[in-house]
C-alpha cells in the first residue's frame, strides 16, 4: 500500500493503523477524516532527531499550522518537541488555546493589520516573521507602545524556482511574499529593520515553496541566506545568529510520487548551510524549519460513503461520493492527484477506472480522475489516501455542506477529535 499504516483485513477492508476504515465510517460517520496520530508522531521525531544531528538543541523543526489546524494538533505537536508557525490571529487562537506556548511561536503571513500584530504582541508570540517594509514599521510602532523589544526574523526571498506548482511557488523575485535579495530591496528592509529599537531581529526567514522532491532549491536556499547574513553584517551592521528555512518538503500522493527522504533533506541542507558558514564566516546557532505537509499529509485519510455509479456511455465512468470540495478543494484548486481505493472491497482487484466526484452543484467537484478501484456499490466506502494536509485546513461550507469531523487512531484505538458540524453550526452566526 502506499503507506506502511494502511493493510487489508480478514473481511477485505481497508485499516488504518490496524483499525477497520468501515467501522470508523460507522462509528463517525462519513465523510470522515481519519488521521493516524502515531504517524504524525514519527514524523515529527525524524525532523527533531535529523536536525539535531547536525544543528545545535534550540533548533527544531516548527509545524506549519496552516496545513492542518485544531485544537488537537498542538498538544501532539508539542510533546514531540516541534515549536508551530502560525499565519493568523485564528491560528494562533487556536494553539492558545490548546495551551501552545506562545513563545514557541512564529507569527508569519503576508498581510497583517494592526489589529492583528496588536494581537500577536499581546498574545506574546515569541517571534514575528516579518514580511515588508509597512509591517516593519507597523510592528515597530505598536512594539514601542506595549513597551517591549520584540524578537523577529526577515522573511526575503532567494530568486529560486523549485519546479513545483504555480500555486504553491514562493521563494521567486516575483512573489508576494517576503523582500527579494535580488533587486537589492532586501538591504533597505535589512538596515531600516536594524535600526528600529522596539525590534530585535535573530535572523532571516526564507521558503522555496511547496510539495518539492528536488534537494537543489533547498540547498542553494541556504547558501544564499548565509551569504547574505555575512553582507548583512559587513554592510549593514546587522549580526543575525538564527535562519528559518522554511517548509516544502513533498509527500507521496501516488505510487508515482517517491517516498518523502526526510533525513537526507535535512543532511543535505545542513552540508550545504555549514559550508556556507564557514566560507563567509558566519556563525548560526540556530536553524528552523517549518514543515506541514510532511508532517500531517500522509497521516490523514478520508472516507466517503459511495452514492451513485454512473457510467456515461463512450465518455467515462463517475462514481459520486457524499463530500468533495467542501471538504477537498485541492483538486478544483490544482488538479492534484490521489490516490483512491474501495475501503470495502480492498482486497478485489482494482480494476474499474472511474472520475470520483463530489456532491456540489459544480462540474470542477472532483477528487481524482481516471483512478481505478475496485468496482462500488452504493453504500461501499471510498478511501482518498494522504488527505491530512491542506484538506480540513481548506474546507468550506459551500452549498451548505457541513465539513467532516475528525477521527483520530493511535495504537490501534480511536477517537473523536473533531465533531461533524450541525446546520446549527452552520447558521450560529446568522441573525
Ligand atoms: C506553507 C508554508 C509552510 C509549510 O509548507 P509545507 O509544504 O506544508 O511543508 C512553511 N512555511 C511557510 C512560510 C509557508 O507558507
Amino acid at each position: 500500500m502506499l503507506h506502511n499504516n494502511l493493510d487489508i483485513n480478514k473481511d477485505g477492508h481497508l485499516t488504518i493503523s490496524g483499525v477497520d476504515a468501515i467501522e470508523l465510517a460507522k462509528e463517525y460517520g462519513t465523510p470522515l477524516y481519519v488521521l493516524d496520530e502515531d504517524m504524525i508522531r514519527e514524523r515529527c521525531r525524524t525532523y527533531v532527531s535529523e536536525m539535531h544531528k547536525y544543528f545545535s538543541a534550540d533548533s527544531a523543526p516548527l509545524f506549519a499550522s496552516k496545513a492542518l489546524c485544531f485544537k488537537g494538533i498542538y498538544p501532539i505537536v508539542e510533546s514531540e518537541g516541534l515549536c508551530t508557525d502560525v499565519v493568523s490571529p485564528g491560528e494562533i487562537y487556536t494553539a492558545l488555546a490548546a495551551g501552545f506556548p506562545p513563545e514557541k511561536m512564529f507569527f508569519h503571513g503576508t498581510n497583517k493589520t494592526d489589529r492583528d500584530i496588536e494581537y500577536g504582541v499581546e498574545s506574546g508570540v515569541g517571534y514575528f516573521i516579518i514580511d515588508n517594509m509597512n509591517e516593519l514599521e507597523s510592528l515597530a510602532r505598536i512594539a514601542g507602545e506595549h513597551g517591549i523589544v520584540q524578537k523577529a526574523l526577515l522573511r526575503l526571498t532567494c530568486g529560486l524556482d523549485p519546479h513545483t506548482l504555480e500555486a504553491i511557488n514562493t521563494g521567486k523575485v516575483d512573489s508576494q511574499f517576503g523582500v527579494p535579495i535580488d533587486t537589492g530591496q532586501a538591504d533597505a528592509f535589512v538596515k531600516a529593520a536594524a535600526a528600529c529599537s522596539n525590534i530585535q531581529v535573530v535572523g532571516f526567514h526564507s521558503h522555496v515553496g511547496s510539495q518539492i522532491f528536488e534537494s537543489d532549491s533547498f540547498n542553494r536556499q541556504a547558501e544564499i541566506l548565509v551569504a547574505y547574513a555575512a553582507k548583512a553584517r559587513d554592510e549593514f551592521g546587522l549580526e543575525i545568529d538564527t535562519l528559518n528555512i522554511g517548509g516544502g518538503i513533498g509527500v507521496r500522493y501516488t505510487e508515482n510520487d517517491p517516498a518523502p527522504d526526510i533525513g537526507a533533506r535535512v543532511a543535505e541542507i545542513a552540508e550545504h548551510l555549514n559550508a556556507a558558514c564557514e566560507k563567509y564566516g558566519v556563525k548560526i546557532d540556530r536553524v528552523f524549519m517549518e514543515p506541514g505537509r510532511s508532517i500531517v499529509a500522509e497521516a490523514g485519510t478520508t472516507l466517503y460513503e459511495t452514492g451513485g455509479v454512473k457510467e456515461v456511455k463512450g465518455y467515462r465512468n463517475y462514481v459520486t461520493v457524499d463530500g468533495g470540495m467542501t471538504d477537498n478543494p485541492r483538486f478544483a484548486l490544482y488538479k492534484s492527484e490521489y490516490t483512491v481505493l474501495n475501503a470495502s472491497r480492498a482486497s478485489e482487484p482494482a480494476d474499474y477506472e472511474v472520475t470520483v466526484a463530489g456532491r456540489c452543484c459544480e462540474s470542477g467537484d472532483r477528487i481524482a480522475e481516471g483512478v481505478k478501484i475496485a468496482k462500488p456499490e452504493r453504500g461501499d466506502i471510498i478511501a482518498v489516501l494522504t488527505t491530512g494536509a491542506y484538506n480540513y485546513a481548506m474546507s468550506s461550507n459551500y452549498n451548505r455542506i457541513p465539513k467532516p469531523a475528525i477521527a483520530i487512531v493511535s495504537g490501534g484505538k480511536h477517537r473523536l477529535a473533531v465533531k461533524r458540524e450541525s446546520f446549527e453550526d452552520m447558521m450560529r452566526n446568522e441573525l
